[in-house]
């Protein structure tokens, strides 16, 4: 009998979205508006612990929204971390701006700060101050935060958290999503928690939140009939999508245990292995390990590398991954800048994300880490 395909990191639901997506059945909002999405927004603030929320149609059209509020139009700079999905980068692109790539740092797989202080001083000297500075907590890894936000601040170039991985994470006791002018969430169907698709953008600061509102519902001006002064997007989340939404919020906590004791699983099983190292969490670091990740020293391994092991497991119906290809390296990006070392392009190389789901059974990780063992006698 052939054994079932195990995915990355599918969706898991609880059970609770239901009643939410019937409500708006019965009363007939189906509709980018209504009670799930007001109702959606006011669970998330309360949980990342923000002030304002807009629920969004994407992660990637939240991050457009905090671009085009800042001002970001042809022939500006955007500081971008160059170790992450592109969904990060591209909406700078949109805005006919450049994406100038900084390298991550080895203690948490983000922003370095030393290279982001670099590239800030050098667009300072050229009198181009950077519009803005995107930074990324990769696979639910908080970023060096501290550091990152005391450089923003004292070169004055506002911080775009993007914590489209990271609900649930937590820096120094507070969550992720409260740390940027504008932070970001995506509940696309492979993160923690799913909308089917969808994003948010928060911000302790209202007006920001109430633009963006705006801005995604076609940048209507008030009048009876349909006025536009400004360029509109159709942004917003269904009530449909939001209703989902509120059914999986009820169990973030569980989803976040969940992932973690995946994480603590693979690393118990296969951290004797020789030349298998895990995303380190520093101290004050809480990661909710959307997704494991490991790199594989072949020098140490004995020349099994990444790609060995990837190819093992996708022969038994195991999805595995290599870790996300930096933004520098890709086709799209060839002519942006760079500053930095080989930090981003080394995980590249050498790392691996494993089957993740909150829905993994035992069974599927003894499964997983056997095939894995294997490889090694
Ligand atoms: C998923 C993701 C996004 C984009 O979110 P969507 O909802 O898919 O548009 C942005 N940044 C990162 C780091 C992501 O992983």
């Amino acid at each position: 009998m052939a054994l079932k395909k195990i995915f990355l990191s599918s969706p898991h639901l609880s059970g609770h979205e239901l009643p939410y997506v019937q409500q708006a059945f019965d009363s007939n909002w189906i509709a980018p508006l209504g009670p799930n999405v007001d109702g959606f927004e006011q669970e998330l603030c309360a949980y990342v612990g923000t002030g304002h929320a807009a629920a969004l149609s994407s992660g990637t059209a939240a991050i457009h929204l905090a671009l085009i509020m800042l001002g970001v139009t042809a022939g500006d700079v955007v500081l971008c971390q160059s170790f992450t999905f592109a969904a990060s980068a591209n909406p700078v692109m949109y805005q006919g701006a450049t994406p100038v790539f900084i390298d991550s740092e080895t203690d948490t797989w983000n922003l370095c700060p030393e290279a982001l202080e670099t590239a800030l001083k050098y667009y300072a000297d050229l009198g181009r101050k950077p519009k803005a500075v995107i930074g990324v907590h990769l696979y639910g890894m908080p970023a060096k935060l501290k550091e990152i936000l005391a450089l923003c601040e004292s070169f004055k170039v506002p911080f775009i958290e993007d914590a489209a991985e990271a609900l649930g994470s937590t820096y120094f006791g507070q969550k992720a999503g409260a740390f940027g002018a504008m932070s970001v969430l995506s509940f696309n169907g492979n993160k923690i928690i799913t909308t089917s698709g969808g994003g948010a953008l928060l911000s302790t600061n209202g007006d920001y939140v109430k633009k963006a509102r705006f801005l995604a519902t076609q940048a209507r001006d008030p009048a009876p009939h349909y006025q536009h002064s400004e360029v509109g997007y159709n942004y917003r989340m269904s009530n449909i999508c939001a209703g989902i939404g509120r059914g999986q919020l009820e169990v973030i906590d569980e989803r976040v245990a969940q992932r973690r004791a995946n994480f603590h699983f693979y690393k118990e099983t296969l951290h004797p292995l020789p030349g298998i190292t895990f995303q380190p969490e520093p101290e004050g670091y809480f990661s909710n390990r959307w997704l494991t990740c490991l790199t594989i020293d072949p020098q140490q391994s004995g020349g099994i590398t990444r790609e060995t092991v990837r190819l093992a497991l996708a022969e038994d119906d195991i999805e595995s991954r290599p870790l996300w290809k930096p933004m520098h390296m890709q086709p799209l990006f060839a002519d942006s800048p760079y500053f930095g070392g080989n930090v981003a392009e080394n995980l590249f190389k050498s790392g691996l994300c494993l089957p993740s789901g909150s829905n993994l059974e035992p069974a599927d990780l003894q499964r997983i880490t056997t095939r894995i063992k294997k490889l090694f006698v």
